[in-house]
């Protein structure tokens, strides 16, 4: 077979959305109405938007025309059963919760195995996943390993948890205290790197030997069986779905927002091996989320789930997904724009603090950046940085994050080779004017997920 160094986008476009192009003035404009914060703009005032993959996927007409087939029936919906049997045969779980999405999964999941006394750890836990632990009284630890937190340095598994790490803080903490061993796949926060099979079963072990629960965040199970199958060894042969079915087979139970690899638009599951623990969380479901057959569901949802958990793990799907977004960063690479390397899975991760290195953290660099982005080119990032997962000392002084990233999350399905090129364009512009740009101060912000709300002012 002929092989091309092209990889076109593995589907035609049936149907078209139209962007609003937009001037400097305007975008100017906007912006300052947002207060300097994009998750504050107008959807319809942004040209690529590049805010989160999250929930963003363009469906194929298979989902849709699964939408068409939903079931809405209250209880025992065929819907249901065509969900449940899809995330039975993949995961192996034979308790299956539908939720609304991946944070109510996680509210009901570490808000019973939570509360004061508690710890959580994770390779990084996702904004959301943290606020739900912490919100719940108990405490949230981080330990990916040394890599993780090294924007350029080279390593096939970045995502990886510190393992002797990990062991030494069962052990400190006494494992009876330990709510969860949370492995995020790939590792959202940490640049959407992936984590290997070798560093899972390590973690199995080890929670095997102080009987402590492993989850999987597995909101990006196919994306991190890609990087498995082609960086690790012994996994060449296997398909993307046979290397995620092992993976969730070491674990007790796992999270998942369908948002991201289920290709739909709003959805998410828990499921569990305990049939004691499911049926705690069940109770919490029906109370919050809705009956046991839909949680938080429609019947069409759950059908778009069913298709696109099956659409997500085929092999010209996940080529074009992962090298579209190397794509991208290594063009930006290409340039000498600092960015997290290797390329993670979803987004490509700007390192904001080498960018603009004239900005100090606590002028947040990240958000600097975000504005910029979306001032010059009408394109909307999210900072993950010191407004994302700042806190403040008792002298209110920040303590501030021990990276600054700005991430462009590439929808699934969505934006195409030119809208790519432009994206590089706007970034070359900006690299090459870095020098001007000032950082800014918050003015207002709430107690939780600050950076969704918070209000900025320019620094003059
Ligand atoms: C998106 C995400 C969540 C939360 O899911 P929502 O559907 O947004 O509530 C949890 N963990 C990770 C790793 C995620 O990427």
């Amino acid at each position: 077979m002929q092989t091309y160094k092209t990889i076109i986008e593995p589907f035609r476009i049936k149907m078209v959305e139209a962007i609003q192009v937009t001037t400097a003035e305007q975008r100017e404009s906007h912006l300052k109405k947002a207060y300097y914060n994009p998750f504050l703009l107008e959807a319809k005032d942004v040209m690529i938007d590049f805010l989160t993959d999250s929930g963003t996927s363009a469906m194929s007409s298979e989902q849709w025309a699964g939408m068409m087939r939903g079931d809405e029936s209250y209880a025992g919906a065929t819907s249901w059963h065509r969900m449940r049997n899809e995330i039975n045969e993949l995961t192996g779980f034979e308790y299956i919760l539908p939720t609304h999405q991946g944070r109510a999964a996680e509210r009901i999941l570490y808000g019973y195995l939570g509360g004061k006394g508690k710890t959580f750890i994770s390779n990084t836990h996702f904004d959301t996943t943290r606020a739900n632990i912490e919100y719940s009284g108990a405490e949230a630890i981080d330990i990916v390993i040394p890599e993780g937190t090294q924007p350029s340095t080279e390593h096939p598994f970045k995502g990886n948890i510190d393992t002797e790490k990990l062991e030494k803080l069962i052990l400190e903490k006494g494992k009876e205290n330990i709510g969860a061993v949370i492995l995020t796949v790939t590792n959202n926060s940490g640049g959407g790197q992936p984590v290997s099979m070798q560093n899972a079963k390590k973690v199995k072990e080890i929670c095997k030997k102080y009987s402590v629960l492993f989850i999987l965040d597995c909101c990006r199970i196919a994306e991190n069986a890609y990087f498995i199958k082609h960086r690790e060894k012994g996994f060449e042969k296997k398909t993307y779905r046979e290397i995620a079915q092992e993976m969730f087979a070491l674990t007790d139970g796992a999270i998942m927002s369908a948002k991201k690899d289920a290709l739909v638009n709003m959805g998410g599951f828990l499921v569990l091996k305990d049939k004691i623990l499911a049926a705690e969380c069940k109770n919490k479901l029906i109370i919050t989320e809705g009956y046991a057959t839909y949680g938080g569901l429609s019947g069409r949802d759950m059908e778009a789930i069913a298709i696109g958990l099956q659409e997500v793990f085929e092999p010209a799907y996940l080529e074009y997904r992962i090298k579209s977004t190397q794509y991208l960063g290594e063009k930006l690479k290409e340039l000498g724009v600092p960015l997290i390397w290797p390329i993670g899975g979803h987004a490509v991760y700007l390192d904001a603090k080498d960018f603009y290195p004239n900005i100090p953290v606590h002028e947040y660099p990240g958000q600097a950046l975000v504005c910029e982005l979306y001032l010059k080119g009408g394109i909307r990032a999210v900072e993950i940085g010191s407004v994302m997962f700042g806190k403040y000392n008792e002298n209110k002084k920040l303590i501030p994050s021990p990276m600054e990233l700005v991430r462009l999350a590439i929808p699934r399905r969505v934006y195409t080779q030119s809208h790519i090129e432009y994206v590089v364009e706007v970034i070359a512009d900006l690299w090459n004017n870095r020098e001007k740009v000032k950082g800014v101060r918050i003015i207002e912000e709430p107690l939780f997920l600050r950076h969704f709300t918070a209000k900025f002012e320019r620094i003059m």
